[in-house]
């Protein structure tokens, strides 16, 4: 069995990528966050210890998922990125976690 990597979908499973993408790409554009906000939260999972194959070990998502979700949150403690607010223009900065 191979080593658990620190990376997304795309890097590692790349059939797998293109159906989490299909499914964030069916999101309606009311539950999606920005693309900054997407990019900055992928950035610190790329980071984070909780990442195995693109999965987060703490919530079981696949993380490429769960970022995209304008109120997701990350399921760590404390969280390492926060809940973007739906009225807030896309800037990359979310609120608190
Ligand atoms: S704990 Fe948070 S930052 Fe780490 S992989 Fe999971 S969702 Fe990403």
């Amino acid at each position: 069995m191979n080593k658990p990597c620190r990376c997304l979908l795309d890097g590692s499973q790349p059939d797998l990528a293109a159906t989490v993408r299909d499914y964030v790409e069916s999101l309606p554009p009311e539950e999606r966050c920005g693309e900054e906000t997407y990019r900055a939260r992928l950035r610190l999972c790329v980071a984070c210890e909780a990442l195995r194959n693109g999965t987060c070990a703490l919530c079981g998502c696949y993380v490429e998922a769960r970022a995209a979700k304008r109120n997701q949150r990350c399921p760590k403690t404390p969280p390492l990125w926060g809940r973007y607010k739906a009225e807030e223009q896309d800037t990359g900065e979310e609120t608190e976690p």
